[in-house]
């Protein structure tokens, strides 16, 4: 597929009504929606998809409570969008985290309401598939109520290598040692220009659903993720939605499609344009139409703004991401968005949704559909106000951020 698709050659009326009747959409559709059609006649068809898809709980829109662990920062694959890690000669900006200060992490989360952790770092030369056994299974025996939702394809080729087995062991592995589902990391833009440009060193974007579709076959699922805005064409974008659709098509196991859009700031990437919100709400929008096989379109509001991610839930997404008690990796890259669990409910609200916080796996846990008793939050604010925002001392490193 080429970006020179052409408008002259579609009706787009008559794609837009297919679509919003449930039709499938060829790629080549997508990318002239994407590009050309006028964007609240795109909003509506995928408004129209949500609310079918969500019948009866269409007026609720989601979000988690969860947090974000960066177990290192000692990376030895370099990707060039990245300034959060550092490489593995340099002593003096590498780190990780013992398993104390990990597990402190976690009953933190546990204090504050959070039910799912994200274990999210680099690619350490030392760690392989008994690094992460260990830190699951301590973490499960602890708090078995906390879901590992964590890590990537990237992340199990990576600790494959350095322990010399194959994929499907290592998912069988860290999934019998307390992983309960992928994030999807690592997917940055699986088509191979734009993904050579800005992560030479990662594996392929075949290889990246390959090894997805594997952790699909053996029972564990995962989100999938894009990012934006580092100079991939537009016709590459749609290319990344087909290569996840095409997945999706055999096994099912993406619960949730995730864009955001690249932060530009102490990375080795000069000159890239940042995706603007219209380009962002577009995307979000030709999501809910092309994936018709995915079920949740989240709006990834951190690196956009709270307005666009109010706007995304309008646009086709059902999902706000999360109240995240912690988060490094963005933030060092500029994204400067922060929420605490109130602001996240009203932001929902004032969206017109009501607001539900859900679980991994998206049942909806509280629904606050009475702001007279919002539960948010006497527990949750005193915790931040005793902590983070008003500078106490419990827990200096706790921010309460919100993202995907
Ligand atoms: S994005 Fe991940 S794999 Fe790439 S350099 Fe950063 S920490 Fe390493």
């Amino acid at each position: 597929m080429t970006e020179k698709a052409d408008l002259t050659s579609f009706d787009v009326p008559a794609v837009l009504d297919r679509a919003a009747a449930g039709g499938r959409i060829t790629p080549e559709e997508a990318l002239v929606l994407y590009r050309d059609a006028p964007l609240h006649a795109l909003g509506a068809t995928a408004d129209a998809l949500r609310r079918r898809r969500y019948a009866g709980t269409e007026h609720i829109a989601t979000y988690i409570i969860e947090r974000n662990i960066n177990y290192t920062n000692v990376c030895v694959t370099a990707c060039k969008f990245c300034a959060f890690y550092a490489a593995p000669k340099d002593t003096k900006k590498g780190w990780s985290r013992d398993l104390d200060d990990i597990l402190r992490r976690c009953a933190e989360t546990v204090e504050l309401g959070g039910t799912q952790i994200m274990f999210q770092g680099g690619h350490h030369p030392d760690y392989g598939v008994e690094y992460y056994e260990k830190h699951f299974s301590a973490i499960k025996k602890e708090f078995p109520q906390l879901v590992i939702h964590s890590l990537g394809a990237s992340e199990v080729e990576h600790m494959a290598r350095i322990s010399k087995v194959s994929v499907e062991e290592a998912i069988q592995r860290i999934n019998a040692a307390g992983l309960d589902s992928f994030a999807g990391a690592g997917a940055e833009l699986l088509p191979a220009r734009p993904r050579k440009a800005i992560a030479p060193l990662k594996e392929s974007g075949e290889r990246w659903l390959e090894i997805m579709e594997t952790a699909h076959n053996l029972g564990v699922e995962s989100t999938s993720t894009m990012l934006m805005g580092t100079g991939e064409t537009n016709a590459e974008r749609i290319e990344h939605l087909r290569m996840i659709r095409d997945v999706q098509d055999r096994t099912g196991g993406f619960r949730a499609f995730i864009p955001y859009t690249y932060q530009p700031e102490n990375n080795h990437l000069k000159g890239r344009t940042q995706a603007t919100i219209f380009e962002y709400i577009r995307m979000i929008a030709i999501a809910r139409i092309f994936l018709d096989n995915v079920a949740h379109i989240q709006g990834s509001w951190l690196t956009t703004g709270k307005e666009a991610g109010q706007l995304t839930l309008h646009y086709g997404a059902d999902d706000l991401g999360s109240v995240m008690l912690e988060e490094n990796v963005v933030s060092s890259a500029g994204a400067k968005h922060r929420s605490n669990l109130r602001e996240m409910i009203d932001m929902i609200r004032t969206a017109d949704r009501v607001p539900a916080q859900r679980a991994t796996t998206y049942e909806h846990l509280v629904v606050h559909d009475d702001p007279a008793n919002d539960p948010v939050d006497d527990r949750v604010a005193s915790h931040i106000s005793s902590t983070a925002i008003e500078g106490g001392t419990a827990h200096p490193e706790l921010k309460l951020l919100a993202t995907n």
